[in-house]
């Protein structure tokens, strides 16, 4: 398969002779966007081949892993079992909506129950209720999903610079794993971490080289954080580029690769590769939930 890869044009980019190029991701499905078919399809596969016709997860109430799952079991014929953190809130958001239109199960726990979510006691009490399943962990992160990620990079070779988003990690060690030893893996956490977090942790084991680097700077305060520059910023991305950023992902990650362009940390002459990973459901979201306007596609 070959993604629609777009060069961005900026003038900051002329000035510095510098090339940005973003692979779409986002187009490639109109529900199972950016990295989750990726990291799903492996996960699929293996439910189905060992025979189980119910898949349960788990995610938070906008999560694109939980919409990208739910649809993706509705479309192979399995039975799919959400398990989402916190309460349930009425009427239900965007994302969970669709979801059970897609005739998922939602399931709540409370947020000890969901950070509990992977013992026995708690996988135990969800086997009484909803029967034997395929358990696929939070964002789909196992040896699955990792091996499906590699598959972002197809013959990347001709840049200096892979960036991307970073949630859990998984997709970032991906794409480190398929990448060239010369080239410069940036990962921008999505997340508020540091060099001593879990998800540092993960990626130094889940990654075979060193080429790859963090950069903390642009999260914006952690997950689901964003403040005016971030919103103004994907407008204006918009605007210049017809791009769509997701406000928890994406949106990040350009803001950072923009901002370090302008502070000359990318040396002339380089060529940059952006993933976006997707996640523009999620934007639906913050439209229904803050009045928002952020597009969508
Ligand atoms: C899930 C997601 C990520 C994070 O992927 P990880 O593999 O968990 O790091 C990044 N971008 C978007 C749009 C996502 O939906």
């Amino acid at each position: 398969m070959t993604i629609k890869t777009d060069e961005i044009s900026l003038p900051i980019l002329l000035s510095r002779n510098i090339k940005i190029y973003i692979k779409r991701l986002d187009l490639m499905h109109p529900y199972v966007s950016g990295n989750k078919w990726f990291k799903l399809k492996h996960n699929f596969s293996e439910a189905v081949v060992n025979g189980y016709n119910k898949i349960l997860t788990f995610g938070g109430a906008y999560s694109n892993h939980i919409f990208s799952t739910a649809y993706l079991a509705k479309e192979l014929g399995l039975q799919s079992i959400g398990v989402i953190r916190g309460e349930e809130i009425i009427p239900k958001n965007y994302t969970l909506n669709f979801a059970e239109n897609c005739n998922m199960k939602l399931h709540y726990l409370n947020r000890d129950d969901f950070r509990d979510r992977e013992t026995e006691r708690v996988i135990n009490f969800l086997k009484d209720k909803f029967g034997d399943f395929y358990l696929m962990p939070l964002g789909g992160n196992n040896l699955n999903s990792l091996k499906g990620g590699e598959e972002i990079i197809e013959q990347d070779d001709r840049y200096d610079f892979i960036c991307s988003s970073i949630g859990t990690g998984s997709t970032f060690s991906s794409i480190t794993n398929a990448s060239q030893q010369n080239q410069n893996i940036l990962g921008f956490p999505a997340i508020r971490m540091n060099n001593n977090s879990k998800t540092y942790q993960f990626i130094k084991n889940a990654t075979n080289k060193n080429n790859w680097k963090l950069i903390f700077h642009y999260d914006f305060g952690g997950f689901a954080k964003y403040d005016k520059n971030l919103i103004n910023f994907i407008h204006k991305f918009y605007e210049e580029t017809k791009i769509p950023l997701d406000i928890i992902y994406t949106a990040k990650m350009v803001y950072g690769v923009i901002d370090m362009v302008k502070k000359n940390m990318f040396t002339r002459n380089s060529k940059i590769l952006l993933i976006h990973t997707g996640g523009l459901q999620g934007n639906i979201g913050f439209n229904e939930r803050f009045s928002m306007k952020l597009p969508i596609s």
